[in-house]
């Protein structure tokens, strides 16, 4: 039987206007969340995701400030901005778009961040409390995974997971939420042996490596939930790290490329950036 496609649009969607409800009514209590993007040069992929983000943010009634900076911006200034930044009691959430051009070294803008309006989840700080299960920010892409994973009505408690790949943005933070709902959890990587035999045992498998249509129909359980993070460029359009034709024809549930995680990964940022307003209002003085 054909897999479902998870509908990550209409998903998306129903988490924006979870949040547009909310901001409403944080901006008539006179606290409307502000996001602050720093984006330095002319990446043009970098571009059309922030682009995104800003019209995310209008959509929801979150007030959005885009930093465009030139590729020659020095470290120090964007220092500088991020501390001013941090300080700008308006700024609930601040993000700097990567790439970044050659010479900017993105983790160090990264930490500078203050860990409470890390809405990436990209700060140590904050990667630590995931590792360790406190509350923080998780990144968006992983926090969208779960949620399309969740909107299966799959139960993940004591599911074989599979993740393949484990950068420190998607791989490694998905494991950990799955770990964190009981999933009894596999991470691949590039040094993996019998990779298609390790994908087979996923009752959930999570592909995040960058590579077009690694994974094949036969590599999948028949039935799984396979969620599909890979954007690769062909010449013709966009292709996922799983081979759609063939995996359909095997997964019990599948997402697409795009409008698989992409969009969630929008909507999460902006529930991120309220968590951040709300949290700001609590610790007083920021809002
Ligand atoms: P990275 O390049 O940081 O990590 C890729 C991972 O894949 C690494 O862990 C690497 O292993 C592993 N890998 C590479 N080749 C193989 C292979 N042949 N077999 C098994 N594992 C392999 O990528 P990201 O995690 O940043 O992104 C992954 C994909 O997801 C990209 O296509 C990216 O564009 C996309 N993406 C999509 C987002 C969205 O919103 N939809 C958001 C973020 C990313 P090793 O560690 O050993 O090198």
């Amino acid at each position: 039987m054909a897999a479902k496609i998870i509908d990550g649009k209409a998903l998306a969607e129903q988490v924006r206007a979870r949040v547009r409800a909310e901001v409403q009514e944080l901006t008539a209590a006179g606290l409307q969340p502000g996001l602050a993007v720093i984006l330095v040069g002319e990446d043009p992929a970098s571009q059309v995701y922030v682009r995104n983000k800003e019209r995310a943010c209008a959509d929801v009634g979150i007030r959005s400030l885009v930093h465009r900076l030139p590729a020659a911006t020095s470290q120090e200034e964007l220092l500088a901005l991020i501390d001013r930044l941090n300080a700008d009691p308006a700024v609930h959430g601040i993000l700097v778009q990567v790439p970044l051009p050659p010479g900017l070294r993105a983790d160090e803008l990264q930490r500078a961040v203050d860990p409470d309006k890390d809405v990436d989840g990209f700060h140590p700080v904050n990667a630590g409390r995931l590792l360790l299960g406190q509350p923080g920010f998780v990144p968006c892409t992983p926090a969208g995974i779960l949620e399309l994973v969740k909107s299966t009505g799959t139960e993940i408690a004591g599911c074989e997971a599979v993740v393949v790949g484990r950068s420190a943005t998607v791989g490694k933070p998905t494991a950990t939420l799955l770990l964190a709902e009981n999933a009894t959890v596999t991470v691949c990587h590039s040094k993996t042996r019998n990779l298609p035999d390790v994908c087979r045992r996923g009752e959930i498998l999570v592909v995040a490596v960058g590579r077009r249509e690694l994974v094949k129909g036969d590599w999948i359980r028949p039935g799984a939930v396979v969620i599909d993070v890979g954007i690769n460029r062909g010449e013709d359009k966009l292709y996922g790290d799983v081979e759609f034709a063939s995996a359909r024809e095997v997964a019990g549930f599948l997402t697409p490329v795009p409008g698989g995680v992409g969009p969630m990964t929008v909507a999460m940022l902006m529930v991120n950036t309220v968590k951040a307003a709300r949290l700001a209002a609590i610790q007083g003085g920021r809002g």
